[in-house]
């Protein structure tokens, strides 16, 4: 997880603190010389952890919070709203053009996730309801004109690019000709990457600024180069100048220190994060929950967001309907699974939910597997089954047990974890059902 040691650490401080009940000055002072080491292992900017800490503990000592009843989680409540601002307040949106179409560059070094960022984009303005178009503008990387017309194609989102030679200014300008006679409204060009900053690639990179007039310049880096990602935020900004950052690969990032230090050193916000290889809508950025997150207070707003967007509303609705009707088989139990997996893996989604980091580490350790490994196991086991044994259990005999087990080179035991789990579960729908029943007849003394 993302800033997973970091978190850790501010949380075993604060945990600390929490224990002193009335604050000393002294107190303040070793809990902000741990958060400071803490950030620095982060591999968060020197400078900028030293100014956070300077600022905290004004704020901390300066103001009369030691003598309020709860110092520690003012304290606390200080620091996450520190760490919201370093990262930019609140969450920056992409400047649209009131007059289509939006123009947006990607800009970046090779290998950062440009091309991949730039479909995920296009993914995340077409569930807005815009029509994007993507634009092939890396002439020197002869794949990179492929990978995004592959990437078009799965994401069915149009591409536009040119015979081989045309340059890159050429094939911008003729992109936005494009866009209008084919009623697209955003224009989303992917440009050339280099292995390093050089002027030949900035120069190409302000011609077709100067050119396309771009309502939005998005640099994507990457999170696992650290520090150097910060370093070329810098450049890019002071070259070319910038209105956003797409910050990728914060999955393998564990530290999350340049996350924590691009806005503070350059000024540009991070607009979006990568949170993997997989095609799904680029992530917007948001600073008030990352930093929630970082002190174990959880996002459960993301949470929220993203179960909205995956489930399908009137499914759950029937799902209940059967439940309370008792009616509710194996091939239902197996869809509501399925709908949980398209939430991410738990390891995930136990990240979000607060305090649920501590009962991750706990299960980490258990035969409990946070990777999927047993909802697969599951759904193997029920694909196993006849259509009669899934609406009704009561006839999975030992032999018939035996044959699942085979089909889904499961053991009898995992069968029968399995069917004892759902029998329980309907066990207690059942009492639940009763429960609600019995309130409804209680008297009314309001
Ligand atoms: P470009 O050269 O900047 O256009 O980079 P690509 O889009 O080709 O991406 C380089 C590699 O990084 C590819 O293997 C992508 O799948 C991978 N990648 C891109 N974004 C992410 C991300 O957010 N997380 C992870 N884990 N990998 C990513």
């Amino acid at each position: 997880m993302i800033f997973e040691s970091l978190s850790d650490r501010l949380q075993a401080t604060f945990k600390k603190l929490r224990g002193h009940g009335k604050l000393t000055e002294d107190d303040v002072n070793e809990a902000m010389r741990e958060v400071r080491m803490a950030l620095l292992e982060a591999d968060v900017n020197f400078k900028v952890v030293k100014q956070f800490i300077k600022t905290v503990k004004e704020r901390a000592i300066g103001q009369d919070i030691l003598e309020t009843l709860t110092p520690a989680q003012v304290v606390i409540k200080i620091v996450d709203e520190e760490l919201t601002k370093l990262m930019g307040d609140t969450q920056s949106r992409i400047n649209m053009s009131p007059k289509p179409p939006t123009i947006i560059m990607m800009v970046g070094l090779q290998g950062a996730g440009k091309t991949t960022s730039a479909g995920k984009l296009g993914l995340a303005l077409k569930k807005q309801g815009k029509r994007p178009l993507l634009v092939a503008a890396d002439i020197y990387r002869p794949a990179a004109i492929t990978q995004l017309q592959v990437l078009g194609k799965q994401l069915d989102i149009p591409v536009f690019s040119m015979e081989q030679g045309t340059d890159a200014v050429t094939i911008a300008k003729n992109s936005i000709d494009y866009s209008q006679s084919h009623a697209c409204d955003v224009v989303i060009i992917d440009t050339a990457g280099r292995l390093q900053i050089d002027e030949k690639l900035m120069k190409e990179l302000c011609d077709i600024k100067s050119e396309v007039h771009p309502h939005e310049i998005l640099l994507v880096v990457d999170a696992m180069t650290g520090q150097e990602s910060v370093n070329v935020a810098q450049s890019f900004n002071d070259a070319l100048g910038l209105d956003g950052v797409v910050m990728t690969k914060l999955d393998g990032d564990a530290r999350g220190g340049a996350a924590l230090s691009v806005k503070a050193v350059t000024g540009v916000p991070i607009k979006f994060i990568g949170l993997g290889e997989k095609l799904e809508p680029l992530e917007p950025f948001h600073p008030d929950r990352m930093a929630s997150r970082i002190l174990g207070m959880g996002d459960v707003l993301s949470l929220v967001e993203k179960a909205q967007a995956t489930f399908d509303m009137e499914e759950a609705k029937m799902m209940e309907k059967k439940l309370r009707k008792d009616e509710f088989t194996l091939d239902d139990f197996l869809a509501q699974m399925q709908q949980v997996k398209k939430l991410g893996s738990l390891d995930n989604i136990l990240g979000l939910i607060p305090g649920m980091g501590g009962l991750k580490k706990q299960l980490a350790g258990q035969d409990i597997d946070l990777d999927g490994k047993e909802i697969r196991q599951i759904e193997a086991i029920i694909k196993s089954m006849t259509p009669k044994e899934r609406a009704n259990i009561n006839i999975i005999n030992g032999s018939r047990r035996k044959r699942i087990a085979m089909g889904s080179g499961t053991r009898v035991q995992d069968v029968n974890k399995l069917l004892k789990q759902f029998g329980e579960m309907k066990k207690m729908m059942k009492k639940m059902k009763k429960m609600q029943k019995g309130k409804k007849g209680l008297p009314n003394l309001g």
